[in-house]
């Protein structure tokens, strides 16, 4: 039997950039508590590992009740919208800001365009937390959508309009929406449409381009097994990919659900997993089933 780890899964570098700060945190603020707005990672194993070191996760809710003298908070990689900053700073709260640069990025060109009054349309989901930050950047006053449908339900096709997507949405879809609505305004302005309507495909680079070499991956491995944290969305829409490329492809967020005797019957199992499945994680997998089956690494 093989085993291999897909060399491209593991954190993204904003997730990196995140982690990094949590822990320099909890290294240099002695004394200090330090609180993460959220949960950090959409990893119940990293989070774990996190909080074994000192890490609390506390919700807007608790701002009022934390010792602001004696602590640290720590904005996630998602964001957080403009109020959350203001409440911060009326509470004389110490934020650490660990907004992955991508999204910040992301926050300021969809203030951009609604401080110059467009009409914003967010491919995404209304209660992911980066999406909350970038309806709360243009004060709520945007659609958010999952499909045509929705979109066509709701735009106002005499206003000039930007696409945007929520940075870890599947490319093909934002792509095929895009164009649907590209249609609309071209019904309404023919030639001129193009005045009318910008798409920004703003998916991450990381998340596309992991598409392909997931596809390989998937390929090249008998059984491919996808470890990710069930609330992980990026997780949801990789794990579709593998399946798709090979359906001999299993979700596994602990790796307990695996019936690791069931595994005998592969000559080859693929290990991978989100852009928040941590490296270390991947590994422990990796190393139970090599002593399982006597491998030698
Ligand atoms: S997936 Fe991309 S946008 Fe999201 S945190 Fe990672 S690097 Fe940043």
């Amino acid at each position: 039997m093989i085993i291999n780890i897909d060399s491209s899964a593991g954190f993204c570098w904003g997730v990196v950039q995140t982690i990094d700060k949590v822990e320099t945190a909890l290294g240099e603020c002695i004394g200090k508590q330090v609180y993460v707005l959220g949960q950090i990672i959409h990893n119940p194993k990293e989070s774990e590992r996190l909080e074994n070191i000192g890490l609390k996760t506390i919700e807007h809710k608790d701002f009022e009740r934390i010792d602001k003298d004696n602590s640290v908070v720590v904005i996630r990689a998602h964001g957080e919208p403009p109020s959350t900053y203001e409440k911060a700073a009326s509470l004389n709260i110490n934020l650490i800001d660990a907004t992955c640069p991508l999204v910040r990025a992301l926050q300021r060109s969809v203030k951009k365009y609604y401080d110059e009054g467009w009409q914003i349309i967010i491919f995404g989901k209304k209660d992911h937390a980066e999406v909350i930050g970038l309806r709360g950047v243009c004060n709520d006053e945007c659609l958010v959508v999952k499909n045509f449908d929705e979109a066509k339900a709701n735009l106002d096709l005499s206003k000039k309009t930007v696409l945007f997507s929520q940075t870890t949405m599947d490319k093909p879809t934002f792509c095929k929406l895009s164009e649907e609505i590209f249609e609309l305004f071209k019904e309404k302005y023919g030639d001129n449409a193009s005045d009318y309507f910008v798409s920004k495909n703003t998916i991450c680079k990381f998340v596309s381009k992991r598409e392909q070499k997931l596809i390989e991956f998937a390929k090249e491995h008998e059984l491919v097994i996808f470890v990710a944290g069930k609330n992980s969305s990026n997780g949801k829409i990789l794990f579709e990919i593998a399946k798709k490329a090979n359906p001999n492809t299993i979700f596994i967020e602990d790796i307990k659900e695996l019936s690791l005797d069931e595994l005998s019957q592969y000559s080859s199992i693929g290990i991978t997993g989100a852009t928040s499945t941590p490296q270390w994680y991947m590994e422990e997998l990796k190393r139970i089933l090599e002593n399982k089956y006597n491998i030698k690494g």
